[in-house]
């Protein structure tokens, strides 16, 4: 019988395999999170391919970003995770990596707010960007406090993106459904300017992002 804990260390090499496989991540790119309980956290280590982890590779730490057990260093980008769970207490996990379309966006200064793409409407509802921020910094927590509180993902200004889930499957999800959009906007835009859709269809979609009796949110851009 696998514990709470064990599980976790799994899901969270799985998951480091899947965002090197569809290279979301390269060398020791990108950084992976889940609560453990009240205080702790596991959290991959720093310097380390995510693709190649083991579940004695993933550390331990607290809510002042310290080491609580685990051989490796606590991931330098830790104090951005933090700021997520700070922000958002209803999520469990949270997942940094550099996915190249979602970067590439963002080098480029292109607009991902318009509502143009209904899957991600129904699902993120935008893609906004949050300020640049130093890598591995204490800038960074600082830069996306605003934004995580009112989205489930964000891309990092020349740095990739970050994503919050209700556990550590649903923030991959986010982040490939991310990274797939940001595809095909980039490839929007080699060619033109995506039109937006119309109110009335803005409308239903943001429909399907609440519970069926709740009111209706505009669409916040
Ligand atoms: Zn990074």
């Amino acid at each position: 019988m696998q514990t709470h804990e064990t599980q976790l260390r799994h899901w969270i090499c799985e998951i480091g395999r899947r965002l090197h496989a569809r290279g979301f991540v390269a060398a020791a790119d990108g950084n992976i999170s889940v609560r453990l309980d009240a205080s702790r956290f596991l959290c991959t280590p720093s310097g380390m391919s995510k693709g190649h982890m083991r579940p004695v590779d993933i550390v331990v730490a607290d809510s002042k970003g310290n080491r609580l057990a685990g051989e490796r260093r606590v991931t330098s980008e830790f104090f951005t995770h933090l700021a997520a769970y700070e922000e958002r207490p209803e999520m469990q996990a949270v997942i940094h990596a550099h996915p190249t379309y979602a970067t590439t966006l963002t080098l480029m200064d292109i607009d991902t707010t318009p509502p143009v793409l209904p899957e991600l409407i129904m699902s993120l509802v935008a893609l906004p960007r949050a300020p640049y921020a130093t890598p591995g910094s204490a800038e960074g927590a600082d830069a996306i406090r605003a934004l995580i509180k009112r989205f489930d993902a964000l891309l990092l200004d020349r740095h990739g993106a970050i994503v919050v889930g209700a556990d550590l499957q649903d923030a991959y999800m986010k982040m490939e459904r991310l990274e797939s959009a940001a595809q095909t906007l980039y490839l929007a835009h080699l060619l033109g300017r995506p039109a937006a859709l119309s109110p009335d269809k803005i409308a239903k979609l943001m429909a399907a992002t609440v519970p069926p009796d709740a009111p209706v949110p505009p669409y916040p851009f």
